[in-house]
């Protein structure tokens, strides 16, 4: 098992920690904010929770992840040695660019990188290394532990090496690697769902319809299939010639602006930040929002174990 280093021990970070040290790697977590660090264990704890109650871990994993995590209060102390270091400290270039190089230094010569970042260029990031081919985006999705996807990114000076060494990491640790051969803002999940989000954005904004019903078009519409099968899978079910058509029908219609929705500016200006300032398209008490999320752990668990069964049946077409 390689000893990984990872910077920053936030939203992501702690879940990124506890999807390695779960996997029986020595983990090493980094943050400058002791406060961070001190409440990285007790959110870990709280993370194992879902996959205890289905299963998918006994206690003794459970136990053998707190005992994998060390935290630390120094960046060089934490590298030092590392095989492996990930870097999920906020979303800042000049910031990134310094950990890394910092961390290049200490770590293990010939160390790989990876860098959480959910839209810095990789290509950037590894301006000022001494080893830049060591660099690779790995684009996890929160909840870290939950979610499989992890966008594996190459940078122009990204090696070959480092983007397969990457893969299998994140791939031994039960993840879903996706590639992103070519850099570009939103890798591929963001450019996806702010794709949809524009146009569910827009038709609010004109008044076809309610957020409510967007919301309900997609999850209890569409939605559903794409927890099950992605937009190409489905297009081949339903026929290629009937998405041509539709789209000789619908693309000239839809939203193409390229600077964001107005009825999103206007909430933002007016404090209306959603959960977190409790107003946004919808109201949300406090309560409201943990017991979503508590809830939506355990219900993704069980459609992902669901998805990687129907996964199984899929070969690609060259
Ligand atoms: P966060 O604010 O929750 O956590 C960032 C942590 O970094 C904090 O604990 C902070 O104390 C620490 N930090 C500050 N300065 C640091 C430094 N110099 N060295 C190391 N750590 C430092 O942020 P987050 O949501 O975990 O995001 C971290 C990265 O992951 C960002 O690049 C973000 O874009 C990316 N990301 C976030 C999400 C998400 O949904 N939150 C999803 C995917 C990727």
């Amino acid at each position: 098992m390689q000893t990984i280093s990872i910077l920053g021990a936030g939203t992501m970070g702690h879940g990124i920690a506890q999807v390695f040290a779960v996997h029986g790697h020595p983990v090493r977590l980094y943050d400058p904010s002791a406060a961070a660090l001190e409440a990285a264990p007790q959110r870990i704890r709280r993370g194992l929770e879902p996959f205890l109650k289905l299963g998918l871990h006994t206690p003794q994993e459970s136990e053998r992840c707190l005992e994998n995590l060390t935290l630390c209060t120094g960046l060089e102390d934490a590298c030092r040695g590392a095989r492996v270091v990930i870097e999920a400290a906020p979303e800042n270039l000049g910031l990134k660019q310094g950990l890394l190089a910092r961390a290049q230094a200490a770590a293990e010569t010939d160390a790989l990188l990876c860098s959480n970042s959910s839209a810095l260029s990789v290509t950037a990031m590894a301006r000022g290394l001494g080893r830049p081919d060591r660099l690779v985006g790995a684009h996890f999705w929160n909840p870290a532990p939950v979610i499989p996807c992890v966008e594996i990114v190459r940078g122009e000076k990204t090696s070959d090496r480092s983007v397969d060494e990457a893969w299998a990491l994140v791939a031994a640790a039960g993840k879903e690697p996706v590639l992103v051969r070519r850099e570009v803002p939103g890798f591929l999940g963001n450019r996806l769902q702010h794709a949809l989000q524009r146009e569910a954005l827009y038709l609010v904004e004109q008044g076809i319809a309610s957020p409510e019903d967007v919301d309900r078009v997609v999850k209890y519409g569409f939605g559903l299939r794409y927890a099950l099968m992605g937009p190409l899978e489905r297009a081949d079910l339903g026929g290629l010639d009937v998405t041509y058509a539709v789209q000789q029908t619908v693309l000239s219609d839809l939203d193409n602006r390229t600077t964001p929705s107005d009825l999103l500016r206007r909430r933002v200006l007016a404090g209306e930040l959603g959960a977190k300032s409790g107003r946004g398209f919808y109201e949300w008490a406090p309560e409201k929002k943990e017991r979503l999320q508590g809830r939506r752990d355990l219900a993704l668990l069980s459609i992902i174990r669901l998805a990687r069964g129907l996964d199984t049946e899929q070969e690609p077409s060259k």
